[in-house]
């Protein structure tokens, strides 16, 4: 079950002073001249953002939801098309799935559009539609943690409540030299009581989104502008020399090679091709999909081939290699062989399966793969 307080510095994982930092940061002049600096920075240098300015509890969380692993220039427009299909909450509460999915479509990480969706429907049942204004509610709904909830609260309502995202954690690590990876439990608890010392007493959100500005802008991973940065005189890090080796890096994730098989199953009645709903549970679901097949259980095409027979009740001719696609995903290097495939089997929809022309799928919300398959058709058709 979720915590459902505001952790402070005492509650959480304490923060471990011994940890390798400058402590600097504890002193208060310390922290009221970085946060001088930072708002000052922030209302000359801030991107007008379509999100940006309003206390709209539920534009505030699809705009911090869609921003998770995503750059801001490609959640702009998402954005923009997602408030106008569903101006309020209980638009989205209303929507079905296959929809929110479209409008999701591109921006991957699909899981976030389907606990979006669930927790509008919580608001709508549980809240009236009301998206809450108290943190132990905000943090219950689905998909929405402590710094989610932190960021909602502190943007659209001022409440002081700290944030820790990817990159107010870089910032913090390299202000603090904090030289620990942020991965570690005692470094991590160490920015969050940074993250909560540092806020004002007024205008937590514009401080929040400040921070989050000057990680985006200038205190970026690879190359940060510490000539052009506002707090380069109180950075610890940059004094030291360490701005590019803070936060540091992760262990390297062992790539795994994988050959998955797509099978374009046309029906030979109709001219149209089979495609289903991903189930729960497994990459991409609620998104359509070609079948597609890999190992265990199908290390060749024609295996994947009895796998359909198996999961679809149809018996298909496997035809010639129609695309390759390479594509990762988490810590797995893909290589999916699409391939022609026949049936006479008949072409009857259902909720999870439908038979649907290369036009016709040009509507349905699809992985990121089905729809480079789809695109293919789509090429081949007259
Ligand atoms: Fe980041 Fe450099 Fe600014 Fe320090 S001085 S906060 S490392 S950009």
């Amino acid at each position: 079950m979720k915590t459902t307080k505001p952790r402070s510095a005492a509650s959480a994982l304490s923060s471990d002073s011994a940890l390798p930092h400058d402590a600097r940061w504890r002193q208060p002049r310390w922290r009221s001249d970085v946060r001088r600096r930072l708002l000052d920075w922030f209302a000359d240098s801030a991107r007008q953002l379509p999100w940006r300015g309003t206390q709209d509890r539920y534009r505030v969380w699809l705009s911090e939801i869609m921003l998770q692993q995503t750059q801001v220039v490609t959640v702009i427009p998402y954005f923009e098309r997602f408030t106008k299909r569903f101006p309020t909450v209980a638009d989205l509460a209303a929507a079905d799935e296959a929809s929110v999915m479209q409008l999701w479509e591109g921006l991957g990480y699909y899981r976030r559009a389907r606990q979006l969706h669930a927790a509008a429907k919580v608001i709508v049942e549980q809240h009236g539609g009301v998206f809450p204004g108290d943190y132990p509610s905000v943090l219950n709904l689905p998909g929405i943690g402590r710094y989610t909830a932190g960021a909602i609260l502190s943007i659209a309502d001022g409440q002081r409540l700290p944030i820790v995202e990817a990159n107010t954690q870089r910032l913090y690590s390299r202000l603090i030299a904090s030289t620990t990876h942020p991965s570690d439990r005692a470094a991590n608890a160490l920015l969050w009581d940074f993250a909560e010392q540092i806020l004002p007493r007024r205008d937590s959100g514009t401080f929040n989104q400040a921070a989050m500005e000057l990680g985006a802008l200038v205190c970026t991973p690879q190359d940060p502008a510490c000539s052009q940065c506002p707090l380069q005189v109180r950075c610890a890090a940059h004094g030291q020399g360490l701005e590019t080796t803070i936060p540091g890096k992760v262990k390297n994730v062992q790539y795994e090679q994988r050959t998955e098989f797509a099978l374009l199953v046309r029906s030979r009645r109709t001219d149209k091709y089979l495609v289903y709903r991903v189930p729960d549970g497994q990459r991409w679901a609620g998104l359509w999909d070609f079948p597609r097949f890999g190992p265990p259980h199908a290390d060749s095409v024609q295996a994947a081939a009895e796998q359909a027979q198996q999961h679809f009740d149809v018996s298909v001719t496997v035809g010639s290699p129609a695309k390759t696609i390479r594509h990762g995903v988490t810590k797995y290097r893909i290589t999916l062989q699409a391939f022609h495939a026949d049936t006479d089997a008949a072409s009857r929809n259902c909720d999870d399966r439908k038979w649907l022309s290369a036009d016709q799928l040009k509507t349905l919300p699809l992985s990121v793969t089905g729809r480079k398959l789809a695109q293919y058709l789509d090429h081949l058709t007259p």
